[in-house]
């Protein structure tokens, strides 16, 4: 049995061979802060995200560096395997990739590795998260041609360049997902004195977020605390507000998109002008993120389908992939 984990910042994700992606859940941990003891895991513990007393506290444990400690990260992992295979009878043990973010340490490398091996891996690899991107979004990563990948998180946005199944090129910006979050926060309390929560801004970024003009203004209702009276009130928000909320962030990861394509050797820099960018992560599926690189680089850009699962399913696919295209 292959197993592929894609260790995200924002949600962990396994994917059996054969079956496809069987788990998609928050990567959240509740913990107790004196015995740094467990109590819940993924979906239960966003459950009690915001509702926790004063001696529990939920944590993302990839975001917080909590990944680093061995015990917690043995944890995570026994939760999940068990949880995605406990359908699935099998004799051997199974052979298991993980993907970490690209930001992560070699001691939480190490962690993982580790935690991997002790929950009864008969074989763990490590992946970079844009070569599993690369694999997941069906492109032929062996071959001596120059693809690149940007794929947009929850905690970084991540951009390679890959020929030949490895990084030639590559570099990280700690600017996804949460931060578009966070830049709504900021805008909604500065433009319509309203504080909102964080769940309530994803929910905005989702609903009429938007990097690239609308040709058509879209709009939403928000209700949040008035910043004033302290009391609950309604706004009606514009998907036009929100781009200007989100361009700072925006304009970081097209800097580091950029900032990748000049340090590219000139034979891959053609290859990738010709077939263009593949967007991969949740982070890309912000409206008008891939027109808005088209038109700030001049290289076509094109979200991968299936754009969340893509970092699991190459994950998964990689120990097959790379003994077949190499062997020959
Ligand atoms: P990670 O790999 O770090 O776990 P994901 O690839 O799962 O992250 O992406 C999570 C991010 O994608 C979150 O910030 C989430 O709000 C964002 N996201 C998910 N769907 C959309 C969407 N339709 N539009 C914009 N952002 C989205
Ligand atoms: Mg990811």
């Amino acid at each position: 049995m292959d197993i592929g984990i894609d260790l995200g910042t924002a949600s962990i994700l396994v994917y059996v061979r054969g079956k496809g992606v069987v788990l998609k859940e928050p990567s959240m941990v509740v913990l107790d802060k004196k015995s740094q003891e467990i109590l819940s895991i993924g979906n239960e513990a966003r459950r009690m995200l915001g509702r926790t007393p004063e001696n529990i506290v939920a944590v993302r444990p990839l975001r917080s560096g909590v990944i680093a400690d061995y015990e917690i990260t043995q944890q995570i992992l026994k939760y999940f395997i068990k949880k995605a295979t406990k359908r699935f009878t099998t004799m051997r043990k199974p052979r298991i990739s993980i993907c970490v973010p690209a930001g992560v340490t070699s001691v939480q490398r190490r962690a993982v590795e580790d935690a991997a091996k002790s929950v009864g891996a008969r074989e763990v690899h490590i992946i970079e998260e844009t070569v599993a991107a690369a694999i997941g979004a069906g492109i032929d990563i062996a071959k001596p041609r120059g693809s690149m990948i940007v794929d947009i998180g929850g905690g970084t946005a991540d951009v390679a360049v890959i020929s030949l199944g490895a990084c030639v090129v590559s570099a990280s910006v700690k600017v996804a997902g949460d931060d578009f979050d966070e830049a709504i926060i900021r805008y909604v309390r500065k433009k319509h004195n309203l504080l909102i929560g964080e769940r309530t801004a994803e929910d905005i970024k989702i609903d009429i977020g938007t990097a690239f003009k609308r040709s058509t203004d879209i709009s939403m209702d928000v209700k949040g605390r008035s910043l004033i009276t302290g009391m609950p009130v309604n706004i009606t928000m514009h998907s036009e507000e929100t781009r200007e909320a989100l361009k700072e962030s925006v304009s970081a990861i097209i800097d580091t998109v950029r900032n990748v394509f000049e340090r590219t050797p000139p034979e891959l820099a053609g290859d990738i002008i010709e077939r263009g960018i593949v967007m991969t992560g949740g982070g890309s599926l912000l409206f008008g993120l891939d027109k808005l690189i088209k038109e700030k680089t001049g290289i076509n850009a094109v979200v991968a389908e299936d754009a969340l699962s893509c970092v699991a399913l190459g994950t998964g696919k990689y120990v097959e992939y790379m003994a077949e295209k190499f062997k020959k």
